[in-house]
Parts: structure tokens; C-alpha cells; sequence
């Protein structure tokens, strides 16, 4: 499932692709998806394009005026992607519904068919519940505030889409290593010097792979089909057995948390 990072990568390259281009509908093909019809939309432009949580937003704008919105707001889920095709290309296989744009289309491709699309009439139909781990404004007390009290191991508490949004199995995994923290300490056991290593390697792991454009793992696709270069990168993830670059002694380690895969190094992650 795409994490913040490769939906970041998403948006960051269809901003360009979209931005001032005139809208002139928005065709579904999967009746399954019911992202509603709200009126005037056509002949509005795309103001810009961009990740909230860890959703893709196109939000629309009257030409020439401050008036915003609607937002069609697309959740990638398990397999979809967008793709950005200029001109009228043919519909792609597994394509449940298509935006076009004045000489081009994003198609919304999505096999397994979780993904989902809707028009949003304000920003806060769409704002995440969780605390944005990019916001400029979050400090280390901020983060610790929201851990607080909390039992969870820190590594299922990163995970929590309603306390820190975006964040998923690999990247869980991945900043805990950059932190040295173990990922099964108790949440609330950690000290304040321990909460800002977590607060920095969060900000600075998911930059990094921001960076690289994701990870490329099975479905993950940017909005062109470029697959990201992050995997080469991961420090911990899927690299059982392996050597630990961060210490160069420990050996990685892979453990089952809440029946997902977690991995570390049980020398340098106390
Ligand atoms: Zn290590």
C-alpha cells in the first residue's frame, strides 16, 4: 500500500501536468465508485495538486478568481495509481474512471478496486484526522503530546492513521532504525530525548524518500509509471538477515507485530 512518500510523489507529479489546464469532465467506468456530481464543473481549471494525508487532491478554480473547490479527492488504497496521459489515449485496463483535462487525462487505474474518489465541497471533508508528520509546525512536544499515555508498541503507534497520518509498515520500520528506538518499547515509555530522535527521523526519512520518489514495491506506480528508487535505500525493511549499515554489527532482524511484518536491528534499536 502506497505510504505517504509515494502518494507525495504522486501529487508532486501531477501538479505540473494539471495545474491551469481546463477541466472538461469526469467519466466513471466502475459503478462501484461514486465520487458524486457536483454541478459546474466543467469549463473550472485545475488550481493545483496536492497530498492531504494520504489522499490525492486535484482542487479545481474559477479562471481568474480566488474562488476554490470543489476537490475531487482520490485515496489509492491497495492498487491504484494515476496515470497522466497527454492527448485522447485509449481507456487502460483496469481504468475505473478518467478526468479529462484540455488535451489529456488522468486515469484513475485500479485492479483490486479499494481505491476511492469523491468531490469534496470543503477542505475539511477531506483533511486527514491524524497529525501531518510534514507539518512545518509540528515539534517534538507536539508529537509527544499525542503519544502520550499510549501502550501501544511505538512501532503499531506510528501506524495510527488517526494520530499521525501517512504512515505505514515500511516507513514505521524505517524510522524507528534512523531513530535507534526498538519498535516493540511501549509508546509512552519513551524519554524526551528518545521523542526527538523519533520526532527528527520521522521528518527526515520520509523527505528522503520524498527525495527518491517512494518506494517501488508491487503496485506503486508515480503518475507518469515511474516506479520509485527508495527500495535500494531501505535501511531495515525486507533485509532480513542482512547486515545493519547503521552500526555495521547487528544483524536484522524480522518479528511479527499485529500480523505484520516489522524489521530491526537488535543492536544499535534499544
Ligand atoms: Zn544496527
Amino acid at each position: 500500500m502506497p505510504e505517504l512518500p509515494e502518494v507525495e510523489t504522486v501529487a508532486r507529479q501531477l501538479d505540473p501536468l494539471l495545474a491551469g489546464r481546463v477541466i472538461e469532465r469526469l467519466q466513471v467506468f466502475d459503478h462501484r465508485l461514486d465520487p458524486g456530481r457536483p454541478r459546474g464543473i466543467r469549463g473550472r481549471r485545475v488550481g493545483r495538486v496536492f497530498r492531504a494525508g494520504k489522499q490525492v487532491v486535484i482542487e479545481t478554480a474559477a479562471t481568474g478568481s480566488v474562488d476554490r473547490g470543489p476537490w475531487l479527492v482520490c485515496h489509492l488504497r491497495m492498487t491504484g495509481r494515476l496515470l497522466w496521459q497527454e492527448g485522447r489515449p485509449r481507456r487502460p485496463e483496469h481504468g475505473r474512471a478518467r478526468l479529462c483535462v484540455w488535451q489529456g487525462a488522468v486515469d484513475f487505474v485500479d485492479p483490486r478496486r479499494f481505491g476511492t474518489l469523491r468531490w469534496c465541497r470543503s477542505e475539511e471533508e477531506f483533511a486527514p484526522p491524524g497529525l501531518e508528520p510534514l507539518d512545518p509546525g509540528l515539534s517534538a512536544r507536539r508529537l509527544g503530546s499525542s503519544i502520550a499515555g499510549s501502550r501501544q508498541p511505538i512501532k503499531i503507534w506510528l501506524m495510527r492513521q488517526d494520530r499521525l497520518t501517512g504512515i505505514g509498515n515500511i516507513y514505521a520500520s524505517e524510522i524507528l532504525h534512523e531513530a535507534g528506538i526498538s519498535p516493540s518499547r511501549p509508546a509512552a515509555g519513551l524519554d524526551a530525548a528518545e521523542l526527538r530522535r523519533l520526532h527528527r527521523s520521522v521528518r527526515t526519512v520520509l523527505r528522503r524518500a520524498i527525495r527518491h520518489c517512494g518506494t517501488t514495491f508491487s503496485d506503486f506506480q508515480g503518475a507518469q509509471g515511474v516506479t520509485g528508487s527508495y527500495q535500494q535505500r531501505l535501511g531495515v525493511y525486507g533485509r532480513e538477515g542482512a547486515r545493519c549499515r547503521r552500526c555495521r554489527g547487528g544483524v536484522i532482524e524480522r518479528v511479527v507485530q499485529q500480523q505484520r511484518s516489522t524489521f530491526f536491528c537488535p543492536e544499535c534499536q534499544r
